[in-house]
This record gives structure tokens, sequence and C-alpha cells, in this order.
């Protein structure tokens, strides 16, 4: 059955990118219905971000309690019952779930329900239903990967089993030291597990500046998390108890959970998308800057969009498609300037080029780099945490990156990327004031000293 509306836009897919397409497009007057086979919100929602950042909460105040005593407090950390601690943070995602649900049926965007498959550039069926419109954004996001011939069961898991336990691991194993998998490593041993993470490059968060992951190295070896680089797995067995992992290297290793964090593939396949000619890339959907793909009226958003897969990326984009579709003229987006953090302790924030990428770009006599470390820096040190901010500059011209390790830099994010993605002096950004005592001033400290006049550093 054809609906009887023509929508301005359809959008497949209410994820981070999916959602913000429509709500951007209903705010600028387009009539439009957005198809979910699942719950809007998508993977950040409910298998992603926000259930993650949660449970890392959970184990950053177990290491609170842990460490109360430092602190002048008594207290003593009993049981962790991860029954309670997923009800906190389902609790939070049905909070957020539900604002969604409301603002996206307040804008008048049509949710409709169920899994869409593409049949021509304007049309899209859902079930027995027809659902038409004048542009199509593409937003069907990704999924876990896992190795070659390495199925998840059992006691192998992606992130999405990991999110839903309901007991701690006591030793699990973890392939892959990126993002999803350092987070999980991090929880995981706040919450009293003994960790390794097996990584085939030579260091954990590989994208990351080499002197952030050196740090992290070192921090997460105090910690007791193991980890084993630059080797990799040749295969995988599990029985009742126990799942053994073998390296190349002949290393054996033996755990009660393995998680497979080795990265996220387009959710592209068996949705129509090739049939009508969309060009893509081992799944990927190929769009130019504007995120248009190669057939007139189709677009894409967010994870299926070769490049970082990120939630902020995902609304940027969706924003963007919407604005055009609307008839305005939104830049393109820089993605070097979208920033990047690891809620791991300690947390990695970065924005732009590491300094390794910055002198392949610009030849090494053109960069210059200073850092300051956070033990000069009040609020860190009531912290109790250890890390750094290490700029790198064009020599003579702007700041081309800012990377920052250490407890709660995820809040300096945004400081982080004005600087970056206003291509800001170092000149400028040392004669602005930064409040004292905070750990925003750490980045203030790190500009005096780039522009040669440090405070609290040795010169
Ligand atoms: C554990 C974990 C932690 C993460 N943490 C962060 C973080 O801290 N910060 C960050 O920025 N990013 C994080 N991410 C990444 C972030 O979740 C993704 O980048 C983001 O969700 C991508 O949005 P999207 O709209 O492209 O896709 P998705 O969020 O995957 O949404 C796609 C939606 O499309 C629906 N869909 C798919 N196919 C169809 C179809 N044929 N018909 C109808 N509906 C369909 C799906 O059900 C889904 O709801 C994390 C990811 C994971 C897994």
């Amino acid at each position: 059955m054809v609906e009887s509306v023509r929508y301005d836009m359809v959008v497949l897919g209410a994820g981070s990118g999916g959602y913000a397409a429509a709500l951007r497009g209903a705010q600028l007057g387009l009539q439009v219905a957005l198809i979910e086979t699942d719950k809007v919100g998508g993977t950040c929602l409910h298998r992603g971000c926000i259930p993650a950042k949660a449970l890392l909460h959970s184990a950053e105040i177990a290491d609170q309690v842990r460490q109360a005593g430092r602190f002048g407090i008594d207290a003593t950390l009993g049981a962790i019952s991860l029954t309670d601690v997923n009800a906190f943070k389902q609790s939070v995602v049905d909070r957020l779930y539900k604002g969604l649900q409301g603002l996206i049926s307040g804008r008048g965007v049509n949710l409709v329900s169920g899994l869409g498959r593409v049949v021509s550039a304007h049309q899209v069926q859902v079930g027995s239903n027809l659902v038409e419109g004048r542009e199509l954004v593409l937003a069907t996001g990704s999924y876990a990967r896992s190795l070659p011939g390495l199925a998840v069961q059992g006691r192998v898991l992606t992130s999405d089993q990991a999110l839903r336990l309901d007991a701690v691991p006591a030793n699990p194993i973890i392939l892959g030291g990126g993002v999803i998998g350092l987070e999980f490593a991090s929880m995981w041993a706040s919450f009293g597990a003994k960790v390794t993470i097996i990584e085939a490059l030579e260091h954990l968060a590989p994208n990351e500046d080499l002197a952030v992951s050196k740090l992290l190295e070192r921090a997460f070896k105090r910690r007791g998390i193991n980890y084993q680089l630059g080797v990799k797995v040749r295969d995988v067995t599990q029985d009742h108890d126990t799942v053994t992992v073998r390296l190349q290297d002949g290393t054996e290793l033996s755990g009660d959970a393995l998680l497979v964090a080795v990265g996220r593939g387009p959710n592209t396949a068996g949705v129509g998308f090739e049939e009508i000619g969309v060009a893509m890339d081992r799944g990927f959907v190929l769009t130019d800057e504007q995120l248009r793909t190669n057939v007139p009226h189709v677009w894409a958003a967010g994870d299926i969009v070769p490049g970082p897969q990120l939630a902020h990326r995902g609304f940027a984009h969706g924003i963007a498609v919407a604005e055009r579709i609307a008839g305005l003229d939104p830049p393109p987006l820089v993605e070097s300037g979208i920033p990047r953090v690891t809620y791991c302790e300690p947390e990695i924030t970065s924005v732009g080029l590491t300094e390794a990428a910055a002198k392949a770009a610009h030849g090494v006599d053109a960069i210059e780099t200073a850092e300051y470390n956070l033990a000069g820096n009040g609020k860190s040190q009531v912290l109790g945490t250890q890390g750094f901010v290490k700029l790198v500059r064009l020599v003579g011209g702007p700041v081309l990156g800012v990377h920052l390790i250490g407890s709660r830099v995820s809040e300096l994010a945004g400081e982080a990327q004005l600087i970056v993605n206003w291509e800001a002096y170092p000149e400028d950004v040392a004669g602005l004031i930064h409040a004292h005592p905070t750990q925003d001033e750490a980045i203030g400290e790190a500009f005096l000293a780039l522009a040669g006049k440090p405070l609290h550093a040795h010169a």
C-alpha cells in the first residue's frame, strides 16, 4: 500500500544521524518520515555511548570509594551489584529515550516502525507500506565486527552483549586496544576484574598521539590492566567455563570472557542500496562532501559514511543533510576538527592532528609542539590525576592539534575543539584568562609555554 503522503524527506534509521536529520528537517518546515526497525536513538542511546558512560560512571565511583582514604574519608567498598548498576544505567537510557520520543512526536515527524528496504530513490518498503519522499536519507548505522571465523556466542562477546552482563567477568580478555576495548578494560578493572588487552598494533589507543598512548600504557600498568601489543590472534576456543586465545607468537591466554572490540562495520547489507545503484566501498556508502550519494536525491549520514564513527559526527551529518534538503547551504564538515574522546581512566581527548600526522603533512621542521604536565595544575592535583596537555602547531601558524590525557579531561573537549576549528594562533589563546583552579587552566598554561612565557612550568 502506498501511503497517501509524499514526504519532503524520508529517513531510514533513527540513530544519531537519522534522528538528527529528521528533527532538523521538521524544524525547517519539511514533512518528514523516520523509519526505524528497533528503538529511536539507535546504537548511541541503547547499545553505545550512553549505557557505556553510565557504567563507566559507576566504575569511577567504585574507584573513588576504594581510594577514599587518600582523601581523608573512611569508606570501604562492599559488593558491586551489576544488577543495580544496570538498573542505574537503564534509568538514564530510559529517561533520554522518553525525551527523544517526545521530541520526535512534538516536532511532527512521522515515525514509521519496521524494517525498511529501499526500492527506488524515492521509495522505501516497510512491510506492506510504501513510504514515498522527494529526498531519501540513508542512516542505517553500524554493527560490531568480529574476526573472520570467530563466532560471537557463549563466552565470546561484542559490546552489545558486554553492556548487558549481569555479573562482572573475573578475568576477561579484550581483543582490541581502541576506544571500545579501552573503555571496557577500564570499567571492568574498576569493578575488580583482572583484564588483559590484546592489540595487533604497537600501542594502546593506536590512533592517538604517541605520547598519549605511552602515558596510557603506564597508567593501565599501574592499575593492573595487562596488555600484549603488536601481536595477532591465531585462534580462539571455548568450553563451558573458559575461553582460550592463542596468539601468533605462541602465547596462550585463558579467561572467562572474550570481548571482541575490533571495530564496527556498516549496516548496509540486504536493504536495497546497491540495487538502486548507490556507490559503495566495502559496505560503506560513498558520498561527496555534501553527503550526497551518486544517486540523485539520495543522501547518507552517520556511521555508514567512511570516517570516524562517532555520535556527534552523526548529529552533524544529519543536521547538514536536512539543511541542504531545505535549501540552506551549510559548509562541509571538516573531519579533522571532530573531537575524539575515550572515557577510560585516565580519559583521553584529542582534536586535530597528532605530532606524527602533522609532520607527515607539513614536514618535520614546520611543526612545533609543547607539553604541559598536569603535575603543575592545581585542580588535577586535588583530583590526584596524572596526565598532560600536548599542543601541535605549524611554526608561525595556527594550532593543528590538541591532545589531553588525565582524569576528567573529556570536559576539556569543548575548548580544545574551538582552538583547532577556529585555527587559533598560540599567541591568541595565551592571552585569554582561564579560571583558577580548573583543569581548563592546563590548556592556558600549555599555550603560555608555547608562546614562550610559561608560568607554572619549568622553562
Ligand atoms: C559501546 C559503544 C560506545 C560508544 N561510545 C561512543 C561515545 O562515547 N561517543 C560517540 O560519539 N560515539 C560512541 N559510539 C559510537 C556511536 O554510537 C555511533 O557513532 C552512532 O550511534 C552512529 O549513529 P548512526 O545514526 O550512524 O547509526 P546507529 O546509531 O547505529 O543507528 C542506526 C539505526 O538504524 C536502524 N536501522 C538499520 N537498518 C534499518 C532498516 N533497514 N530499517 C529501519 N531501521 C534500520 C537501526 O535499528 C538503528 O536504530 C559508541 C558505540 C559503541 C558500540
